[in-house]
């Protein structure tokens, strides 16, 4: 059977000019960032043909393992799951951003232990915005404090800040926690920050985020299909 990946890919890119256009946002300006977790290498290749470079994962051992597979290949990988502690070093040698920095500690690491062959590490830090059931993601009253000091680690570029709210249907309701999104973002940047990057929006909300401002939206299930 004939890989669906092509024909997703296009609509989902379809779907993002379209929402550039009608909330006004530059052409362009958004970028997608394919979720590849749980997806095969072939499955990956089969996007990259397309031209999709991004490709973001959760997991760090299966996420390694398709990197290995894939050397070569000119992809920019992103880690966008839960960090710990021990799984730093391999995140901050193999990937080339980072969504999910939720504590200071982790920062830290990430930026001690990137190599120094390579560039400073993009990151995001990951805010929870809407109270939601997932405890990650640092809160709005920390987060000046946080985003201040991690501005100042060495082997790190802070780019902006990252989101996973509450899922819900309504689109007027989606839109509320992203525009708290931005504005965060917006307080940090009138205190001088000189970040570019919201990181928002999934299958289900894509459309909502890039209303709010989104720069990277994170879609798997819409170019890959549904998860096991
Ligand atoms: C899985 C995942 C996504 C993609 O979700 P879809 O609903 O499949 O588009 C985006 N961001 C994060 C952090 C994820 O874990």
């Amino acid at each position: 059977m004939e890989s669906p990946i092509a024909d997703n890919l296009s609509r989902v890119n379809e779907r993002i000019r379209l929402a550039e256009k009608r909330y006004r946002r530059p052409p362009g300006e958004v970028r997608l960032l394919a979720v590849s977790k749980t997806r095969s290498p072939e499955e990956i290749l089969a996007a990259a043909a397309c031209g999709q470079r991004h490709f973001g994962e959760n997991y760090l051992q299966e996420a390694l393992e398709k990197i290995a597979r894939l050397e070569g290949h000119p992809l920019c990988w992103h880690f966008i799951g839960p960090i710990q502690s021990n799984k730093t070093r391999a995140i901050a040698s193999h990937f080339h951003w980072v969504h999910s920095v939720d504590r200071l500690k982790i920062a830290r690491r990430l930026s001690d232990q990137r190599p120094s062959g390579l560039p400073p590490l993009d990151i995001c830090l990951q805010v929870n915005i809407s109270g939601e059931t997932s405890k990650s993601g640092i809160g709005l009253a920390e987060l000046p404090e946080i985003a201040r000091q991690v501005a100042e680690l060495p082997r790190l570029r802070l780019r902006g800040l990252m989101a996973i709210p509450r899922r819900c249907s309504d689109f007027a309701q989606q839109r509320l926690p992203f525009r708290r999104l931005r504005e965060a973002l917006h307080a940090l940047n009138e205190a001088g920050a000189g970040l570019d990057t919201l990181s928002m929006g999934m299958s289900a909300d894509m459309e909502a985020a890039i209303a709010e401002g989104a720069t990277i939206v994170r879609i798997g299930t819409d170019i890959f299909g549904p998860r096991d």
